[in-house]
């Protein structure tokens, strides 16, 4: 008897596992199926702020990984399968997702989606005449400009998930206030760096933002989007303008090629200067998952101390 009330117990126990089961397979076994709150975010900087919104409430998927240049990032099938199923999407605007502008356009018809260039305000943009729109889509290497995204995503969240709205709100100051000590910090460690050699030059213009926040001159040998190539006098005009104002370091991105900035660097060999190179930034990527540069407030501070350990 005891024996037949087990196998019972035992039965019933499968039973019970594989009802959910076979519900979640019937109806497609994706997220918006179990119903859970699913986030869709184009970069890996804007998963980032929305996972620090809603934490483990809501299913976050980013689009785009480690080491991956939205410039010229196209949507994958598999993207345009999560991107029809999101709850809300988000995307950083201001044409940094070039080459998914017509998707995200056609989307915005019937999901709703949000640019975080929305947040800051025309007379906060960089503008620069040779980008196609004409303003910097970096936008997120002035932490105080990125508080002011965090705070729109976390509007948008909370109005389209209003059940977990306290809780988003909750997070959201919470992580503000981390921001804050960022930004302080940030602005602390390059006063490290004597005057005149507080200039920073990278593979791309991604830094613009972050040179205007924290006083430093910035060049890049790229533009603003890596789409356009650089050429042979891009690299000459470069070279000259490290030796003539003795910069010690430049800087490669990790989602950008090196190649062109070996060049420079190479240019500067044959005119008799040696300039170093200072190691890697985190320019429109952030690091691996589960690393400290895998998150915002990681990559900002990594940055800070390769520029800092370079040119102090
Ligand atoms: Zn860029």
């Amino acid at each position: 008897m005891k024996d037949i009330t087990t196998l019972l117990h035992a039965i019933l126990k499968r039973c019970r596992q594989m009802i959910p089961l076979a519900c979640c397979c019937w109806m497609g076994c994706d997220d918006s199926a179990r119903g859970r709150f699913t986030v869709v975010a184009t970069t890996s900087l804007i998963g980032d702020a929305v996972q620090n919104i809603v934490q483990e409430h809501a299913e976050v998927i980013t689009l785009m990984g480690p080491g991956v240049d939205p410039h010229a990032y196209k949507a994958t099938q598999q993207d345009v399968k999560h991107l029809l199923n999101a709850d809300i999407v988000f995307y950083n605007g201001l044409h940094l997702e070039g080459k998914m502008a017509d998707i995200l356009h056609k989307l915005s018809k019937k999901r709703p989606v949000y640019a975080a260039g929305e947040a800051i305000t025309p007379a906060q943009q960089l503008v620069d005449p040779n980008f196609s729109i004409g303003i910097d889509p970096h936008i997120w290497f002035d932490v105080c400009l990125w508080k002011q995204v965090v705070q729109y995503i976390s509007d948008q969240l909370q109005a389209a998930d209003p059940g977990a709205a306290a809780y988003y709100q909750e997070n959201t100051a919470h992580y503000l206030q981390q921001l804050d000590e960022l930004h302080q910090e940030t602005v602390q460690a390059i006063q490290q760096i004597p005057a005149a050699q507080r200039v920073l030059i990278t593979a791309h213009d991604a830094f613009g933002y972050f040179g205007r926040a924290y006083d430093m001159e910035v060049r890049g040998l790229q533009g603003i989007s890596t789409v356009s190539e650089c050429g042979l006098k891009d690299v000459t005009d470069l070279v000259k303008f490290i030796i003539q104002r003795k910069i010690k370091a430049i800087f490669l991105e990790t989602s950008v090629p090196e190649r062109p900035l070996q060049a420079v660097v190479e240019g500067c060999r044959k005119s008799g200067y040696q300039v170093a190179v200072g190691g890697y930034l985190y320019s429109d990527a952030l690091g691996q998952a589960g690393t400290p540069e895998g998150t915002y407030h990681g990559m900002v501070q990594a940055n800070v101390q390769t520029i800092v350990n370079a040119l102090k």
